[in-house]
This record gives C-alpha cells, sequence and structure tokens, in this order.
C-alpha cells in the first residue's frame, strides 16, 4: 500500500470527521477497543451533569425528573437498532454474564423436555462457566455439551434444548452465521441464544431477520459505554412470556404498586432485576450517542479494509501465525496472531504508542474501531509491530 492510497482511503473516509468525537491520548494508536472502548468526547460531561446538576440537584426527584427509570429500555432500543431487533425487546441491564444466566435459564425453561445446551470449544469461558453453573443449579440432567465449531450443525439433535454461540470469536473474530445457524437450530425444535459481545457496534445484525430466540452483549467493548458498563439482553418477541429467573422487583409489571406476588413486566423488561446503575447508563449512552447517524453497513466495510490493511502490512514474521480468517467477511472487528514472545510483543508496542491486547498463552489482538481509527493509524501500528518483532528476533538470536 503506498502513500498516495493510505491518504486517499483517509479523504473519502465517511467516518474521517468522527475522530474528534473520541478523547484517545495524542499520539496512542488505540487497537483495543474491542476489549474497553474509548470515552466519547462528551462523555465526561454527561456524568457531571448526571452527578451534579441531576443526583445533587434533584435527589429523590431524579429518578422522575431526569428520566432514570426509562433509561434501561431507551438505551435498550438504541442497541435494538444496532443489532436488527424492533423496539421494546432489548434493555440494558446488569453484566454479559447475568444476562447471560437470565437468557439460557428462559430458553431451558421453553424446553421442558430437552436436557442439551450446546456450544462450542474455545469460547469466552463465561459463557461456559454460566452454562454448567445453570446445569448444576437446575438439577441433574441437564448438561452441557461442548465441540468445535465445525462440528455444531452435526451435533444439533432432538435433545438440544439451546445453541449457545458467540457471533464473533474473542479470540479469532471468527464469524458465525446468525441466520444459518439459527435456522439449523431450529431445524431440530432447538432454541438459540447468541452473545453479540464482540459483535454489536461493530458490524450490523439482524436478529429479526436471522430469527435469533434471545441474545445478550456488552457496552463496554465497541459500544464504548466505559469500564463495566452494564450489557444489553433481547428477547425475540415470541418468547414475550418467557419467565425471568431473577424476578427483581425492576421487572415486575408495576414495581410501585408494591404487590405481594410478582407479576412479570411485558417482554424484555422482566429482564431487569433492581434498581438500574445510572452513572453507568449516562456513560454508555454518551457511548451510543457516537452510533447516531452511522451507516453500519459503510462503517462493517471499512472495518473489514482495516483489518485486511493491517495484514497486508504485517506481511509474514517468523514465529507469527495469523490466528483469524484471512477471509475479512469471515472475520469480526479484530484481528488475532499467535507469537512466541507474544507478551514481550505487547510491551513494546505500548512504549511505541500502539495499545493492543493479550490473551495467555500466547495471542495478540489488534481492533479496529471503525469510528475512530484512521487508515494512516492502521497502517503505521502494522509497521511498528514488524519492527517491534524484528527487534525481538534480534534479541532473541543474540
Ligand atoms: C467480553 C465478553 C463477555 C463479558 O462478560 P461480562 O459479564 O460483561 O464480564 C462475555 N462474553 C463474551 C463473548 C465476551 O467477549
Amino acid at each position: 500500500m503506498t502513500e498516495a492510497e493510505i491518504e486517499r482511503l483517509d479523504r473519502e473516509d465517511p467516518f474521517a470527521g468522527r475522530r474528534a468525537d473520541f478523547a484517545i491520548p495524542e499520539g496512542v494508536i488505540y487497537l483495543d477497543g474491542n476489549s474497553l472502548g474509548p470515552p466519547t468526547r462528551w462523555a465526561a460531561e454527561r456524568l457531571r451533569v448526571t452527578a451534579v446538576e441531576e443526583w445533587g440537584a434533584k435527589l429523590i426527584h431524579g429518578w422522575s425528573e431526569c428520566g432514570w427509570m426509562e433509561l434501561p429500555s431507551r438505551l435498550g432500543d438504541r442497541i435494538a437498532h444496532l443489532i436488527g431487533a424492533s423496539p421494546g425487546t432489548v434493555v440494558v441491564a446488569d453484566s454479559t454474564s447475568v444476562n447471560l444466566m437470565k437468557a439460557l435459564a428462559a430458553a431451558l425453561a421453553l424446553q421442558p423436555f430437552r436436557r442439551t445446551i450446546l456450544t462450542e470449544e474455545g469460547a469466552f469461558p463465561t459463557d461456559g462457566y454460566i452454562a454448567q453453573g445453570l446445569c448444576r443449579f437446575l438439577d441433574r440432567t441437564r448438561r452441557v455439551k461442548a465441540v468445535r465449531a465445525d462440528a455444531i450443525e452435526g451435533a444439533l439433535n432432538d435433545d438440544t434444548a439451546v445453541l449457545l454461540l458467540t457471533e464473533t470469536c474473542y479470540r479469532t473474530a471468527r464469524r458465525h452465521d446468525l441466520a444459518r445457524l439459527t435456522a439449523a437450530a431450529h431445524a431440530v425444535g432447538a432454541l438459540t441464544v447468541w452473545d453479540l459481545a464482540h459483535s454489536a457496534g461493530a458490524h450490523p445484525l439482524d436478529v429479526t431477520a436471522a430469527k435469533a430466540d434471545f441474545a445478550v452483549g456488552c457496552g463496554y467493548k465497541y459500544l464504548n459505554g466505559g469500564p463495566g458498563a452494564p450489557a444489553f439482553i433481547y428477547v425475540a418477541p415470541e418468547h414475550a412470556n418467557a419467565p425471568a429467573i431473577i424476578p427483581g422487583w425492576m421487572g415486575h409489571a408495576e414495581p410501585f404498586a408494591f404487590e405481594g406476588a410478582y407479576r412479570p413486566a411485558p417482554g424484555a423488561t422482566r429482564m431487569r432485576t433492581g434498581t438500574p446503575d445510572i452513572l453507568s447508563m449516562r456513560a454508555l449512552e454518551a457511548g451510543l450517542d457516537a452510533f447516531e447517524g452511522v451507516d453500519l453497513e459503510a462503517l462493517r466495510a471499512k472495518t473489514m479494509r482495516l483489518g485486511d490493511l493491517f495484514i497486508a502490512g504485517v506481511g509474514e514474521r517468523p514465529g507469527l501465525t495469523l490466528l483469524s480468517p484471512r477471509d475479512a467477511a469471515a472475520r469480526g472487528g479484530h484481528v488475532a496472531y499467535a507469537h512466541t514472545r507474544a507478551q514481550a510483543a505487547l510491551e513494546a508496542l505500548r512504549v511505541r504508542g500502539v495499545i493492543a491486547d493479550f490473551r495467555p498463552p500466547n495471542v495478540l489482538r489488534f481492533g479496529f474501531a471503525a469510528l475512530y481509527l484512521s487508515h494512516r493509524d492502521v497502517f503505521e501500528a502494522s509497521q511498528i509491530l514488524r519492527a517491534v518483532l524484528s527487534d525481538l528476533e534480534d534479541s532473541s538470536a543474540a
């Protein structure tokens, strides 16, 4: 790739103007937005207003006068737009892990006669922990079965209660076909729970067209909601009556009627549990503001281009193995490599202003969030990685 080509790509970049929406330290190329998104430029002020002008000035009246109580569904509707869900089917609450528990429990309750939660090997650990924990908690007959990604369809059968999959693998960024695998699950009578933690905000999704049953996802990765931002949960309209495993008062049809008996709110709203964390929700709201007016197809096209540019720029190095699909269409928003000295490379990158991340034992991940990265950033990072690896090769040879 020539200087002129990189310049042209940045000149024609429909998101070039959005870089200024993010507060990223001078001199840093941030390639870890798939793990913790950066703050929007207005996030700190939004938090100040919430703390001082809402909480501080209005005290208890903030609940009724500042729209706090509606934030979980208002933010849910904005995320719904990003994942192809209809309004009212997504709420923001709790962590991804807790939402996984709620989604899996709801799906299992709809499948009283089937025993197996089918999932894949090598998925993000919390997903497996939660599924196994739920099975232990329920009864001894439910179980989790994990198979290789290429064996999923073959393992679906009339004992599969739920297919639990992550759309974009946290390690390799390999994407699953949401629609095809959901259809395969439905063909044997199974339901689906999709983990969209590495997907929402990275590329467009259509949970409605795919007929996904339940989905969960993360607020602090591509949605830039801040450390520990609340997560989201999607409940398909046809499962509006699925039970809530944590029937907290905020998921009650009328929380402020203080009734003795639990009466669930309709649909996804019953997946709310306790009082919403308003400060964190405001930070997430600030992150979601950055998606206003974004053409998600164009965002996806740029993400694929950035990944390709990086892979081409890095080229081949001794000891370096590309773990992600080379075909951008099969890849999510990040690119992962294995390297014999991955952790040393990560430290050396940081010294040179490139923030990436490391997953044991030897994986380097580089995230390409298209809202704030330029083609020049990504090309430069690729050259810095080459230089870092070359230094490491020299030092190992010495
Ligand atoms: C990041 C991530 C999570 C995070 O779960 P938390 O409960 O928010 O910590 C879950 N699943 C996947 C696939 C992830 O990538």
